[in-house]
């Protein structure tokens, strides 16, 4: 499909990130509902033309644990627009606060972690790709129970003229130790990426968690935590929190117990947890490892023995996100 402006109709804001801004909009010659993500870029036509050459290899990236790719074009303004599919239940930070004690059930972290490694495994050995930027905004879910990988570092040229743009801005505290020091970066960083993000997702609370935020350091269900660190905790915050990532025993769940209901954690979870947060990259696992053996954490999870109740538990999160725009 070819992608202009004039064929757009702009339904909502869905929300906005370090790199850009995302909407939900009707693409009228399709009558299609998607997402639509503007980015601003440089403005030099080699890296402009670039960058598109480099995002067409999304019309190539075809699975179910991937976000669709429909196109992209280039604004006057500078900025490179992406239409994509719309995962309805949007991202898995603003479907926590609606999760029960604000922690997503086992059997869905098991599938969540099911789909996440099947999509990487995909990117990496279909085309090459690491995805760079596993955090819980850039996992979607839809009504079905379904979960998807977006916004992943397919163009060289469009995440370098992001990072241009700000030092910070490639900055998350989902970065592995290894990409903070600048030494090798691969596969596996995405790995403990992921890992630090399901014990926030298990537990409800920010893992690296600074004085700024309150005491319990609950996850608040405002959004505007997405992972990246904000211009104004200053950079003495920042490279400290960098430093203790890299200095620091990993973060674990293995005898701790759960907020409120005071249920020590799934044995199997934990394991899991700590297979993905080894400090060391050579001996962490990969995304096809895990698959394999994933210490038990998986077991059931792709015979779909999870999925009937996993459905019924997406569709009541649904109905709650419905509820909550309508009274807005
Ligand atoms: P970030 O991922 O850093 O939050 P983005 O600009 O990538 O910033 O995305 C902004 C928000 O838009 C995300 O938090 C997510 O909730 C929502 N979003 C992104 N892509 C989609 C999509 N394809 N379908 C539905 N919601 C989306
Ligand atoms: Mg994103």
């Amino acid at each position: 499909i070819k992608f202009n402006n004039e064929d757009i109709v702009t339904l909502k804001q869905l929300g906005s990130g370090n790199s850009g801004s995302v909407s939900k909009i009707l693409h009228i010659p399709t009558q299609k509902t998607m997402a639509k993500k503007i980015i601003q870029i440089e403005s030099k036509t080699i890296i402009q033309n670039q960058i598109i050459r480099e995002l067409k290899i999304l019309h190539e990236c075809q699975s179910p644990y991937i976000i669709e790719f429909y196109g992209a074009f280039i604004n006057t303004n500078n900025t490179v627009v992406i239409c994509m599919e719309y995962c309805n239940c949007g991202s898995l930070d603003k479907i926590l606060p609606f999760c029960e004690y604000h922690r997503f059930p086992l059997n869905v972290l098991k599938k969540l972690s099911f789909s996440i490694l099947s999509g990487l495994t995909y990117l990496y050995d279909t085309h090459k790709i690491i995805h760079r930027d596993i955090k819980p905004s850039n996992v979607l879910m839809t009504h079905k129970g379904e979960f998807k990988l977006c916004d992943f570092g397919v163009s060289r040229e469009l995440t370098n003229s992001l990072a241009m743009a700000d030092t910070f801005v490639g900055t998350s505290v989902y970065m592995s130790p290894e990409r903070i020091q600048g030494l090798t970066y691969g596969i596996k960083s995405d790995i403990w990426s992921m890992g630090l993000m399901i014990i926030e997702l298990a537990s409800g609370q920010h893992v690296w968690r600074n004085n700024e935020e309150d005491e319990e350091g609950t996850i608040n269900g405002n959004g505007g935590h997405n992972g990246s660190f904000k211009r104004d905790n200053g950079p003495e915050g920042i490279l400290d929190l960098l430093q203790r990532i890299v200095n620091e025993q990993p973060p674990t769940l293995t005898e701790k117990i759960q907020p409120i209901t005071r249920i020590p954690y799934d044995p199997t979870l934990c394991a899991f947890i700590d297979l993905c947060l080894v400090k060391d990259d050579t001996k962490r696992r990969t995304p096809f490892e895990l698959l394999k053996d994933s210490a038990g954490f998986l077991n059931g999870v792709q015979d779909g023995s999870y999925d009937k109740e996993i459905k019924t538990w997406a569709k009541g999160i649904r109905k709650q996100l419905k509820e909550l725009h309508q009274e807005h």
